[in-house]
């Protein structure tokens, strides 16, 4: 274990110090699910990721050239979001219903998470033939209250492992084209963002995706860093991906998803959420924020506050039993004790490369900013 880098700072400012643990490799997997059902959407396929403005991987053989889709994402930079104006919405991204493999309608699967407090929800059916290529039309479930992305969850040949892609885009037309001959996950992924959609390469580490793969998906804005349906197979978190492909170059933003199917065999839904910062509910506004990067992800604790003061990151959560910062270099910042409400953490381990802050709670939920580049 490494001296602190930081201490000196937070204690100047009244907060905890961190601990270096700059020999582990990185936190624990998220929980395991029991339960033996194969996962509706997740063996069988990987999705692709976009990977905007990212340079060039000097070792990737055969990678697609990347287009220069990073503009909106460039000019409107990776901040944080919590100075930001308006508020906090919290939603699901990754949903599907009655239309694809889901259980419920999509006004049953709607109140299940307007029931549970959710500001916004995307229904994103497999897009795929058995199921006459839904777009799935939700605009008559939005209220002044509760609003919907219009999405779908596009697949299309082949990652790597030779299965199809698996990529979300929520902002779709009703009447986005089904693929065309040959169209690839990469090329399918590129026609859904140009359409004015958000793009996430849903699920890697279930897809068993690789960088080449990711690399490849150049239109994705974000990975889906973690599923909630996922982690039934011990295959949740897909932060490991990431992490190489922000160390490669990439800009993507990160969130967490249920991938709520709402079939007996599945884990209950609202386990994993994005709260977007956004100045109102209108699906223009939450695809805009989405697409500059201003959310974060949790399934359990709150991040009130998180910015970087000289260097330190300074974080106010609800109460917290860990305050993780971790990112583009091996080992991390953390401070651990009981119901932690705020902390500062030295920047000097990330000096030069990516970070971000993890909270967890007493009862294993964890909130995930965006990485944080300085
Ligand atoms: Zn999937
Ligand atoms: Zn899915």
């Amino acid at each position: 274990m490494s001296t602190p880098p930081g201490e000196a700072a937070a204690t100047a400012l009244g907060l905890p110090s961190a601990t270096s643990t700059s020999d582990l490799p990185g936190e624990a997997p998220a929980s395991v699910l029991s339960g033996e059902a194969p996962a509706s959407d997740l063996p069988g396929e990987a999705p692709a990721l976009d990977l905007p403005s990212a340079a060039p991987a000097p070792d990737l053989p055969s990678a697609v050239p990347t287009p220069d889709l990073s503009g909106e994402a460039a000019a409107t930079g990776w901040g944080l979001p919590f100075g930001r104006p308006g508020r906090f919405w919290r939603g699901n991204l990754h949903t599907h219903s009655n239309l694809s493999d889901g259980a419920l309608s999509p006004a049953d699967t709607a109140q299940v998470y307007r029931n549970a407090g959710y500001d916004f929800l995307a229904i994103t059916d497999h897009f795929r033939p058995e199921h006459d290529y839904p777009v799935t039309d939700t605009r008559d479930l939005r209220s002044d209250t509760f609003t919907t992305l219009i999405g779908a969850e596009l697949h299309a040949p082949a990652t790597e492992a030779g299965q199809q892609w698996h990529i979300i885009a929520a902002g779709l037309p009703l009447d986005f084209a089904p693929p065309t001959e040959g169209e690839t996950g990469p090329e399918l992924a590129r026609r859904a963002r140009a359409a004015g959609a958000f793009i996430g390469m849903a699920h890697p580490s279930a897809s068993l995706l690789t960088a080449v793969d990711a690399t490849s998906l150049d239109a994705a804005h974000a990975v889906e860093v973690y599923n909630a349906l996922a982690d039934r197979e011990n295959r949740g978190d897909s932060w490991h991906l990431t992490d190489v492909l922000l160390n490669r170059g990439h800009r993507p933003t990160t969130y967490a998803a249920d991938d709520a199917h709402l079939q007996p065999q599945d884990p209950p839904p609202c386990q994993a959420w994005v709260h977007v910062r956004a100045e109102s509910l209108d699906p223009t506004d939450l695809l805009s924020a989405l697409k500059a990067g201003h959310y974060y992800s949790s399934t359990g604790p709150e991040l009130y506050d998180v910015r970087v003061e000289d260097e330190l990151v300074v974080v106010r959560c609800s109460p917290a039993t860990k305050i993780l910062l971790s990112g583009g270099h091996p080992g991390a910042e953390v401070l651990e004790g009981i119901g932690l409400t705020e902390g500062a953490l030295p920047l000097a381990l990330f000096r030069g490369t990516h970070c971000r802050i993890t909270v967890q709670d007493a009862t294993g939920g964890r909130a995930w900013t965006n990485p944080i580049h300085r």
